[in-house]
């Protein structure tokens, strides 16, 4: 049989047990980072990463409640760094990163005013959309954390201005939408020279997420490894069998290692930590290039 059965799908998960992608209530999650590291223990998961938008907050409270708690878990530093590319918005993860590196912090500080910009923006378009005060409410829902696009959509989804969140970038927030601001990102090569200066690997997020054509996504690929990028995740939850192996082609073309990421935010039925994550067994994996 060419293609696995569900049975050796989970198998060949369960025995990765490697989730190297997910969100806290330090940027768009739910779950505090010392509720997000203790779903990750009970699912048993070894490697474990946090990569918040473009923050690394979460990740000295979940160590510190690791160590309490005494979990087994394998903690790896993370981030997700928002860039810009040929007017696309890509998503460059960033793995095994010292948190405290200068570069990292300087990145950091950028990123985020260009987020507190965008925000303002964003509200007065939704303002003139007539719906005010989006900001403030946007920013009551981030707390302290990192605030993003997923946080005016809950306020417009909690308003009852949209039946679910989607509905709020598909109306009003996406790209080329009535209140979308094209953001101040960094480039793909300062996200890479940030991560590597910082010590990390850097990774393509999600692939199949930009809507990009094939020519288009390896036209990506080549500027990111022509930058130096390290890796891209090949496995996804919401990826079909097709897609996993083209993206195997890929790595394999481009000489570029893999990674795995459920990309979680909050439990629901079709997203949780380590969901179908499976990976092909000839994958030169990014976790095996740390120390
Ligand atoms: P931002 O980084 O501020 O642009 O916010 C993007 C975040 O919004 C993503 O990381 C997702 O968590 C969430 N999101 C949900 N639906 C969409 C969508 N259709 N397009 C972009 N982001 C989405
Ligand atoms: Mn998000
Ligand atoms: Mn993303
Ligand atoms: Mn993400």
């Amino acid at each position: 049989m060419s293609t696995l059965s569900d049975e050796n799908k989970t198998n060949n998960y369960n025995s990765l047990r490697i989730d190297l992608h997910s969100h806290t209530t330090c940027s768009d999650g739910h779950l505090s980072p010392q509720e997000l590291v203790s779903r990750a223990e009970n699912y048993q998961i070894e490697q474990f990463a946090i990569t918040d938008h473009d923050t690394v907050d979460a990740f000295s409270i979940a160590q510190q409640h690791i160590d309490e708690q005494n979990f087994k878990l394998r903690l790896i530093s993370g981030i997700e760094i928002s860039t810009m590319w040929e007017n696309f918005e890509i998503h460059i993860v960033g793995l095994n990163i010292d948190t405290e590196h200068p570069a990292l912090t300087t990145l950091i500080e950028q990123q985020q005013n260009a987020r507190e910009q965008r925000a303002q923006l964003m509200a007065e378009k939704l303002t003139k959309a007539g719906f005010e005060n989006c900001y403030e409410d946007a920013k009551l829902l981030a707390h302290q954390g990192t605030i993003t696009r997923a946080h005016f959509a809950r306020v417009l989804h909690n308003r009852g201005v949209v039946s679910t969140m989607q509905k709020a970038f598909d109306k009003y927030i996406g790209k080329g939408k009535r209140a979308y601001v094209k953001p101040q990102w960094c480039s793909i090569e300062q996200a890479i020279l940030v991560i590597h200066q910082a010590g990390g690997k850097s990774v393509i997020a999600h692939p199949m997420k930009y809507d990009l054509s094939n020519k288009w996504l390896r036209r990506l690929i080549v500027d990111f490894s022509d930058a130096g990028g390290d890796a891209m995740e090949v496995a996804s939850p919401q990826m079909n069998e097709q897609q996993r192996l083209f993206l195997r082609q890929l790595l394999v073309e481009y000489q570029l290692q893999g990674s795995v990421g459920s990309d979680f935010h909050f439990p629901s039925r079709w997203s949780d930590l380590g969901k179908n994550l499976t990976l092909p067994d000839d994958v030169d994996v990014v976790w095996q290039h740390w120390q």
